[in-house]
Protein backbone atom coordinates (compact mmCIF):
# COMPACT_ATOMS: atom_id res chain seq x y z
CA UNK A 1 0.00 0.00 0.00
CA UNK A 2 2.78 2.21 0.84
CA UNK A 3 4.63 1.45 -1.85
CA UNK A 4 1.76 2.60 -4.28
CA UNK A 5 0.97 5.51 -2.60
CA UNK A 6 4.30 6.49 -3.13
CA UNK A 7 4.63 5.98 -6.70
CA UNK A 8 1.87 7.52 -7.80
CA UNK A 9 1.59 10.90 -5.77
CA UNK A 10 1.94 13.53 -8.33
CA UNK A 11 1.83 11.81 -11.49
CA UNK A 12 -0.71 13.38 -13.60
CA UNK A 13 -3.29 11.26 -15.34
CA UNK A 14 -3.18 10.31 -19.07
CA UNK A 15 -6.69 10.47 -19.67
CA UNK A 16 -7.54 12.69 -22.90
CA UNK A 17 -10.25 14.58 -21.01
CA UNK A 18 -12.79 17.23 -22.31
CA UNK A 19 -15.44 19.51 -20.82
CA UNK A 20 -19.26 19.84 -21.29
CA UNK A 21 -18.75 22.27 -23.64
CA UNK A 22 -16.12 19.72 -26.00
CA UNK A 23 -16.86 16.29 -25.40
CA UNK A 24 -18.20 13.52 -28.01
CA UNK A 25 -20.75 11.42 -27.65
CA UNK A 26 -22.77 9.30 -30.26
CA UNK A 27 -26.64 9.08 -28.97
CA UNK A 28 -28.25 6.45 -31.66
CA UNK A 29 -32.22 8.37 -33.06
CA UNK A 30 -33.74 5.62 -31.39
CA UNK A 31 -32.83 5.60 -27.70
CA UNK A 32 -35.57 6.50 -25.58
CA UNK A 33 -35.85 10.23 -24.54
CA UNK A 34 -35.07 9.96 -21.02
CA UNK A 35 -31.40 9.07 -22.11
CA UNK A 36 -31.50 11.19 -25.25
CA UNK A 37 -32.49 13.62 -22.70
CA UNK A 38 -30.22 13.37 -19.54
CA UNK A 39 -26.84 12.82 -19.92
CA UNK A 40 -23.89 14.81 -21.66
CA UNK A 41 -20.66 13.23 -22.77
CA UNK A 42 -22.17 9.30 -23.00
CA UNK A 43 -22.29 6.71 -26.04
CA UNK A 44 -25.93 5.57 -25.78
CA UNK A 45 -27.75 3.14 -27.86
CA UNK A 46 -29.98 0.39 -28.06
CA UNK A 47 -29.39 -3.70 -27.88
CA UNK A 48 -32.63 -5.36 -28.48
CA UNK A 49 -35.17 -3.58 -25.99
CA UNK A 50 -31.79 -2.62 -24.03
CA UNK A 51 -30.36 0.71 -23.80
CA UNK A 52 -26.91 1.05 -23.56
CA UNK A 53 -24.79 3.96 -21.73
CA UNK A 54 -20.84 3.59 -22.56
CA UNK A 55 -18.80 6.13 -20.94
CA UNK A 56 -14.80 6.54 -19.87
CA UNK A 57 -15.67 8.08 -16.43
CA UNK A 58 -13.61 11.10 -17.02
CA UNK A 59 -15.14 13.96 -15.41
CA UNK A 60 -16.10 17.05 -18.02
CA UNK A 61 -14.89 19.57 -15.49
CA UNK A 62 -11.69 20.54 -13.47
CA UNK A 63 -10.52 18.38 -10.50
CA UNK A 64 -7.94 17.95 -8.38
CA UNK A 65 -8.02 14.32 -8.77
CA UNK A 66 -6.62 14.79 -12.88
CA UNK A 67 -3.24 15.93 -10.96
CA UNK A 68 -1.34 18.22 -11.15
CA UNK A 69 -0.35 18.57 -14.90
CA UNK A 70 -3.34 18.06 -16.63
CA UNK A 71 -5.25 20.75 -18.31
CA UNK A 72 -8.20 19.79 -16.49
CA UNK A 73 -6.56 19.75 -12.95
CA UNK A 74 -7.70 22.17 -10.34
CA UNK A 75 -6.21 22.66 -6.89
CA UNK A 76 -7.69 20.88 -4.03
CA UNK A 77 -10.79 22.64 -2.86
CA UNK A 78 -11.14 21.51 0.78
CA UNK A 79 -14.87 22.64 0.84
CA UNK A 80 -14.20 24.61 4.21
CA UNK A 81 -11.36 22.49 6.04
CA UNK A 82 -14.07 19.52 5.90
CA UNK A 83 -11.97 17.20 3.18
CA UNK A 84 -9.04 15.82 2.32
CA UNK A 85 -7.90 14.31 -1.25
CA UNK A 86 -7.09 10.58 -1.63
CA UNK A 87 -3.90 9.54 -3.18
CA UNK A 88 -5.79 8.24 -6.50
CA UNK A 89 -5.63 9.95 -9.73
CA UNK A 90 -8.20 9.12 -12.20
CA UNK A 91 -8.01 6.74 -15.19
CA UNK A 92 -9.85 5.99 -18.61
CA UNK A 93 -12.10 3.33 -17.98
CA UNK A 94 -14.63 0.97 -20.33
CA UNK A 95 -17.79 1.58 -18.47
CA UNK A 96 -20.48 -0.20 -20.32
CA UNK A 97 -24.13 -0.78 -18.81
CA UNK A 98 -27.07 -2.26 -19.86
CA UNK A 99 -30.06 -0.85 -18.78
CA UNK A 100 -33.75 -3.13 -19.18
CA UNK A 101 -36.60 -2.44 -21.14
CA UNK A 102 -38.61 -4.33 -19.03
CA UNK A 103 -36.82 -4.84 -15.47
CA UNK A 104 -38.70 -8.02 -13.66
CA UNK A 105 -38.76 -6.86 -9.42
CA UNK A 106 -37.59 -9.24 -7.31
CA UNK A 107 -40.08 -9.07 -5.04
CA UNK A 108 -37.95 -7.37 -1.90
CA UNK A 109 -39.19 -5.76 1.53
CA UNK A 110 -36.05 -2.94 1.44
CA UNK A 111 -35.72 -2.61 4.93
CA UNK A 112 -33.04 -1.25 7.33
CA UNK A 113 -31.81 -4.46 8.04
CA UNK A 114 -30.77 -5.12 4.22
CA UNK A 115 -28.95 -0.88 3.54
CA UNK A 116 -26.00 -1.15 5.74
CA UNK A 117 -23.49 0.48 4.03
CA UNK A 118 -21.03 -2.60 3.64
CA UNK A 119 -20.29 -4.19 1.00
CA UNK A 120 -20.63 -7.68 0.59
CA UNK A 121 -22.83 -8.18 3.54
CA UNK A 122 -26.29 -9.00 1.57
CA UNK A 123 -26.41 -11.34 -1.79
CA UNK A 124 -28.60 -8.80 -3.08
CA UNK A 125 -26.48 -5.86 -2.87
CA UNK A 126 -25.33 -4.30 -6.33
CA UNK A 127 -21.78 -5.13 -7.18
CA UNK A 128 -19.11 -3.38 -6.73
CA UNK A 129 -17.83 -0.93 -9.47
CA UNK A 130 -19.98 0.84 -12.03
CA UNK A 131 -23.46 -0.12 -11.52
CA UNK A 132 -24.29 2.67 -13.08
CA UNK A 133 -24.45 5.82 -14.96
CA UNK A 134 -24.60 9.75 -13.91
CA UNK A 135 -26.01 12.91 -16.71
CA UNK A 136 -21.95 13.79 -16.11
CA UNK A 137 -20.80 10.65 -17.85
CA UNK A 138 -19.36 9.77 -14.26
CA UNK A 139 -19.78 5.94 -13.04
CA UNK A 140 -22.18 5.52 -10.06
CA UNK A 141 -20.97 3.06 -7.60
CA UNK A 142 -23.84 1.82 -4.54
CA UNK A 143 -24.04 3.48 -1.46
CA UNK A 144 -20.90 0.65 0.08
CA UNK A 145 -17.81 0.92 1.47
CA UNK A 146 -14.85 -2.30 1.34
CA UNK A 147 -15.22 -3.94 5.26
CA UNK A 148 -13.58 -2.35 7.30
CA UNK A 149 -14.58 1.17 5.72
CA UNK A 150 -17.35 3.60 6.66
CA UNK A 151 -19.10 5.45 3.46
CA UNK A 152 -19.16 8.41 5.58
CA UNK A 153 -15.98 9.07 5.74
CA UNK A 154 -14.80 8.08 2.31
CA UNK A 155 -17.08 10.87 1.43
CA UNK A 156 -14.61 13.41 3.21
CA UNK A 157 -12.62 12.60 0.25
CA UNK A 158 -14.67 13.75 -2.07
CA UNK A 159 -13.90 17.04 -4.31
CA UNK A 160 -15.95 19.98 -5.34
CA UNK A 161 -18.07 17.59 -7.37
CA UNK A 162 -18.98 15.16 -5.10
CA UNK A 163 -16.62 11.99 -6.31
CA UNK A 164 -13.35 10.48 -6.04
CA UNK A 165 -11.56 7.98 -7.64
CA UNK A 166 -10.42 4.22 -6.26
CA UNK A 167 -6.51 2.86 -6.20
CA UNK A 168 -7.22 2.38 -9.93
CA UNK A 169 -8.32 5.45 -10.94
CA UNK A 170 -11.98 5.18 -11.28
CA UNK A 171 -13.62 8.11 -10.95
CA UNK A 172 -16.98 7.75 -9.24
CA UNK A 173 -20.10 8.72 -7.55
CA UNK A 174 -22.30 7.47 -4.60
CA UNK A 175 -24.82 9.40 -4.27
CA UNK A 176 -26.11 13.22 -5.10
CA UNK A 177 -24.14 15.37 -6.28
CA UNK A 178 -22.92 18.95 -8.19
CA UNK A 179 -21.18 17.05 -10.77
CA UNK A 180 -24.98 15.95 -12.42
CA UNK A 181 -26.11 19.52 -11.57
CA UNK A 182 -23.62 21.04 -13.26
CA UNK A 183 -24.61 18.84 -15.86
CA UNK A 184 -28.21 19.00 -16.34
CA UNK A 185 -27.47 22.84 -16.18
CA UNK A 186 -25.34 22.31 -19.22
CA UNK A 187 -27.82 20.40 -20.76
CA UNK A 188 -30.55 23.10 -20.06
CA UNK A 189 -33.23 20.57 -18.09
CA UNK A 190 -34.07 21.87 -15.19
CA UNK A 191 -35.61 18.37 -13.56
CA UNK A 192 -33.48 16.95 -11.29
CA UNK A 193 -32.14 13.00 -12.16
CA UNK A 194 -28.68 11.48 -10.92
CA UNK A 195 -29.23 8.60 -13.72
CA UNK A 196 -29.91 5.47 -13.97
CA UNK A 197 -28.53 1.99 -12.52
CA UNK A 198 -28.04 -0.79 -14.76
CA UNK A 199 -31.41 -2.98 -13.28
CA UNK A 200 -33.27 -0.22 -14.52
CA UNK A 201 -33.89 1.66 -11.20
CA UNK A 202 -34.01 5.34 -11.97
CA UNK A 203 -32.05 8.00 -9.39
CA UNK A 204 -34.36 11.69 -8.92
CA UNK A 205 -33.50 14.16 -6.39
CA UNK A 206 -35.88 15.33 -3.58
CA UNK A 207 -39.01 15.42 -5.59
CA UNK A 208 -40.43 13.62 -7.95
CA UNK A 209 -39.21 14.19 -11.88
CA UNK A 210 -42.27 17.37 -12.19
CA UNK A 211 -41.25 18.50 -9.57
CA UNK A 212 -43.98 17.75 -7.70
CA UNK A 213 -43.86 16.54 -3.90
CA UNK A 214 -43.53 12.84 -2.67
CA UNK A 215 -44.79 10.69 0.14
CA UNK A 216 -42.63 10.19 2.32
CA UNK A 217 -44.16 7.80 3.96
CA UNK A 218 -44.00 5.60 1.11
CA UNK A 219 -39.99 5.62 1.13
CA UNK A 220 -38.08 2.26 1.72
CA UNK A 221 -34.57 2.31 3.60
CA UNK A 222 -33.16 3.38 0.50
CA UNK A 223 -35.38 5.86 0.00
CA UNK A 224 -37.04 4.04 -2.89
CA UNK A 225 -40.60 3.52 -4.22
CA UNK A 226 -42.81 2.71 -7.29
CA UNK A 227 -44.76 5.31 -9.47
CA UNK A 228 -44.67 7.06 -12.79
CA UNK A 229 -41.97 8.93 -13.77
CA UNK A 230 -43.18 11.90 -15.32
CA UNK A 231 -40.99 14.95 -16.57
CA UNK A 232 -42.23 18.98 -16.10
CA UNK A 233 -43.89 18.71 -19.76
CA UNK A 234 -45.88 15.69 -19.15
CA UNK A 235 -44.18 13.27 -20.68
CA UNK A 236 -44.29 9.44 -19.23
CA UNK A 237 -40.71 8.13 -19.39
CA UNK A 238 -41.13 5.22 -17.05
CA UNK A 239 -44.17 3.66 -15.76
CA UNK A 240 -44.59 1.68 -12.15
CA UNK A 241 -40.82 1.86 -11.96
CA UNK A 242 -38.75 1.62 -8.85
CA UNK A 243 -36.44 4.89 -8.61
CA UNK A 244 -34.76 6.25 -5.33
CA UNK A 245 -34.68 9.74 -4.08
CA UNK A 246 -31.29 11.13 -3.70
CA UNK A 247 -31.97 13.30 -0.98
CA UNK A 248 -29.99 13.54 2.17
CA UNK A 249 -33.64 14.82 4.16
CA UNK A 250 -34.60 11.32 3.99
CA UNK A 251 -33.92 7.84 4.84
CA UNK A 252 -30.54 7.23 3.04
CA UNK A 253 -28.68 10.14 3.69
CA UNK A 254 -28.33 11.40 -0.34
CA UNK A 255 -26.52 8.45 -0.66
CA UNK A 256 -27.29 5.44 -3.98
CA UNK A 257 -29.71 2.68 -3.99
CA UNK A 258 -27.24 -0.42 -2.01
CA UNK A 259 -29.51 -3.10 -2.85
CA UNK A 260 -30.57 -3.68 -5.94
CA UNK A 261 -34.39 -4.28 -6.74
CA UNK A 262 -34.73 -5.82 -10.00
CA UNK A 263 -33.19 -9.18 -10.65
CA UNK A 264 -30.66 -8.52 -13.57
CA UNK A 265 -27.26 -6.09 -13.44
CA UNK A 266 -25.27 -6.01 -17.01
CA UNK A 267 -22.86 -3.75 -15.83
CA UNK A 268 -18.61 -3.81 -15.78
CA UNK A 269 -16.42 -3.15 -15.04
CA UNK A 270 -16.83 -5.17 -11.81
CA UNK A 271 -14.17 -4.42 -9.33
CA UNK A 272 -12.67 -7.14 -7.20
ZN1 LIG B 1 -15.95 5.53 -3.65
ZN1 LIG C 1 -40.83 9.00 -6.32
Amino acid sequence: MILFLLACTGDASTADAATLEDCTATVADDVPAFFATYFACTDISMEGESVVLATESLPPYATYYYGSGHDMYAEWDDQGGTTTPNPNVIAALTVRVVVPAEPVAKGLDITADLVDYQMSTSGEEYLPGPVGVAPDSVANFNATALTGDDIFEEELTFDQWDAHPTQTGEYHHHGANRGTLEALDFLGVDETVYGILCDGTVLLGCDELDGSALDVDTLDAQDGHVGDIVDLDGTVHFTGRYHAHVCSDYNGFGLYPEIQYYDACDSGPTLQ
